[in-house]
């Protein structure tokens, strides 16, 4: 199961890979970024889902190894999950420049990326990391919540996906710990909350 997910996984970096037609492409080349598509366990229960990479992570092709990801580690840590036992990815797989948030078309044209990395992962639960993951998620899964990360963090939306029933649980982005006082403590009780699927 794993290898034939694995195998899928690749195919899809590869189509990430040679997206020329991308309005970021040019910036990945400019700089010497690669496209950073997604890391972790293909037969994880969890996935997470960030926004974007930052250019530590567009330097490395891997999601969440700069300073986000180093808060993501630690609120993975008290609940027994590590890294290499959950997926991670991004809505947009290119770093965009000078870490500005996502534009519409891109989120157009990276989030078929996503609902194929979904369907071949098929992870029990959705952990969206800030807002841009959030809509997108319960928008491809056709909720009607209205998808307001403040009202919706660490409160599960049960949904079902073509492959069965997924649990998106809404999670503030971690590099939002850097500016907001007291985040890291919301945050750190709402990746509670995962503990109840592991
Ligand atoms: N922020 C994100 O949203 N994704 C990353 O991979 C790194 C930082």
């Amino acid at each position: 199961m794993g290898t034939d997910k694995a195998a899928l996984l690749d195919e899809l970096a590869a189509d990430v890979r040679d997206l020329v037609d991308s309005p970021l492409y040019a910036y990945r080349r400019e700089e010497g970024y690669l496209p950073v598509v997604g890391d972790g366990d293909p037969d994880a229960r969890v996935m997470f889902i960030g926004e974007a990479p930052g250019a530590e992570e567009a330097r490395k092709g891997r999601p969440f190894v700069g300073a986000a990801g180093r808060i993501l580690d630690d609120l993975l840590a008290p609940i027994g999950l590590e890294r290499g036992e959950v997926y991670i990815t991004n809505v947009v797989k290119d770093r965009p420049p000078n870490n500005r948030d996502p534009l519409a078309p891109e989120i157009k044209l990276y989030g078929p990326f996503l609902v194929r990395q979904i369907e071949i992962v098929q992870p029990r639960v959705i952990a969206t990391l800030g807002r841009f993951a959030l809509a997108f998620v319960l928008t491809h899964f056709g909720s009607q919540v209205r998808p307001r990360i403040t009202d919706l963090h660490g409160k599960p939306v049960d949904l079902e996906a073509p492959y069965g029933p997924v649990s998106v649980v809404p999670l503030y982005h971690p590099a939002s710990a850097f500016y907001a006082d007291g985040r890291l403590e919301v945050m750190a009780e709402d990746f509670q909350v995962l503990k109840r699927y592991l």
